[in-house]
């Protein structure tokens, strides 16, 4: 059965580069109904505190992407690792190293008199523990192989090769006997089982490394699939002006989850031209036969209408579970003033009557708030400038139509519409003209959802109230 697995190191946000890796992975092992392992590479012991770690996690819970099993921290294996290194040192394919900071450091210095890569020269790869200085807490190095190629049969690279001479003997234990990264990702993907490993192709050469420490242990090497790191709408490397943010970025912009989710699985993986995905079309079509070996761009305004079409088709009831979900997280101001919206039963009710008209014109969650600040916005209301001009224009057709709308029996968008054309028609002049004025008085602004759905929304006395306010 196929396990993958989402290794992340915790720098205190899921960065969305890093959200993709785990969403491949875990579409992957949805798809192939594996299993996908979580292992938090907290081996930095000053970088990876407890809040750092829950970002991360939360992050994923946020995406809905689950893991199988416990989750595995790998700062807890450092015994096993050790062990790991032990078991290579008694067979022979590893062995203690002694050189000095200053030998290691003139190996250095004449690879830069040669122009290439510094490479340790393997000094202590046959010597005799005698002959080991005094009082030198050697390190642990791996005896790797000094002929022929590393060979990796990369599912997204294709095949890529190193010449072994090229291959140092890497450390696999320090001197203060603490495992390197190396050979810590290398045994806890062993002991986890995973067959397929889905990472950025900044591992690619780390993989080299590791496909050697896997055949110095005899151990079978796990699928290996590197995907090309995202880059900016300009094709320049990610930076944080071109999105690289954490995901509870994106959270406090007022993307859905499931937006997120389809536009990211579309970074670097595609089928056709096709662009919308539910999340079990996903689960269904994904392979890492269609991810692609160029770098995929990130595109705020792609991402923004892709949120917008989500948002268009949520139903009203999950919007406004979306937004109360969401408004923890959105920044402050969200309550048309500069604080923290509320909601109570009475506006939910509102919010959620006036939600067709409301997520015709948002593309985040923020537009759609922002839409709806109208609702609940206290008498007499603050008109912006424009608002405010076209109220003014239109003053006498609010104040004419105020005695036919108190007159309705049953107040209703459909009811209102008939006074407000029947006037339009009486008068010969064209709705928007009278449609906007009262737009300006209900609402505040020059745009709003239509203006009849406006006014069923807001209910007879509150509708009549804000007109008043605006005739005098
Ligand atoms: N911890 C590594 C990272 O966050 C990933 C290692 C791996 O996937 O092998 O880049």
């Amino acid at each position: 059965a196929v396990v993958t697995r989402f290794a992340p190191s915790p720098t205190g946000f899921l960065h969305i580069g890093n959200a993709r890796t785990a969403l491949f992975n875990w579409l992957y092992a949805r798809h192939s109904g594996g299993r996908m392992l979580l292992r938090v590479e907290d081996t930095d012991r000053e970088r990876s505190t407890q809040p750092a770690i829950d970002a991360i996690l939360d992050g994923l819970s946020w995406l809905g992407l689950d893991w199988d099993g416990e989750t595995i921290y790998q700062s807890q294996r450092a015994a096993r690792h050790r062990e790991v290194a032990e078991a290579l040192l008694a067979s022979g394919d590893a062995y203690y190293c002694y050189a000095s900071a200053q030998e290691l450091e003139e190996m250095r210095e004449q690879a830069r008199a040669e122009r290439r890569t510094p490479r340790y020269d393997g000094r202590w790869r046959d010597r005799p523990a005698s002959q080991a200085p005094a009082g030198v807490k050697p390190v642990v190095r791996l005896k790797a192989p000094l002929a022929g190629e590393t060979i990796l049969d990369d599912k997204v690279q294709g095949r890529v090769s190193w010449s072994n001479k090229d291959l140092d003997d890497l450390i696999l234990l320090r001197s203060d006997g603490a495992p390197t990264y190396m050979l810590a990702v290398v045994v806890d993907d062993h002991d986890m089982g995973v067959t397929q490993i889905i990472r950025g192709d900044d591992h690619l050469t780390n993989a080299a490394r590791q496909i050697q420490i896997y055949q110095a242990l005899g151990w079978s090497v796990p699928a290996m699939a590197h995907i090309p790191l995202l880059h900016g709408a300009d094709g320049a490397k990610l930076s944080k002006r071109h999105g690289a943010l954490g995901v509870d970025a994106y959270r406090a912009m007022g993307y859905l989850p499931e937006a997120m989710r389809n536009y990211l699985v579309r970074l670097g993986w595609s089928q056709g031209d096709r662009e919308f995905f539910s999340t079990p079309e996903m689960i269904e079509a994904f392979d890492l036969a269609q991810v692609g070996r160029s770098p995929s761009r990130f595109d705020f305004v792609k991402l923004e209408n892709m949120n917008g079409h989500y948002i268009r088709s949520a139903s009203d009831k999950d919007l406004l579970a979306a937004i109360e979900a969401a408004l923890p997280f959105l920044p402050q101001g969200q309550d048309g003033a500069d604080g923290k919206l509320e909601l109570d039963a009475a506006r939910r009710a509102k919010l959620l009557a006036a939600m067709p008209g409301l997520k015709e014109r948002a593309k985040t969650l923020i537009e759609l708030i922002d839409g709806a600040a109208f609702l609940f916005a206290q008498r007499p209301l603050t008109l912006d400038s424009k608002a405010r001009d076209i109220a003014a224009a239109g003053r006498l057709h609010i104040v004419h139509l105020i005695p036919g709308l108190s007159a309705l029996g049953e107040w209703s968008a459909a009811n209102a519409e008939a006074v407000v054309r029947d006037y339009a028609a009486e008068h010969k002049i064209k709705l928007g003209d009278v449609a906007q004025p009262l737009r300006a008085a209900l609402t505040g602004r020059a745009t709003s959802p239509g203006i009849f759905d406006v006014l069923e929304v807001l209910g007879k006395e509150e509708s009549l109230a804000r007109l008043k306010d605006q005739s005098a």
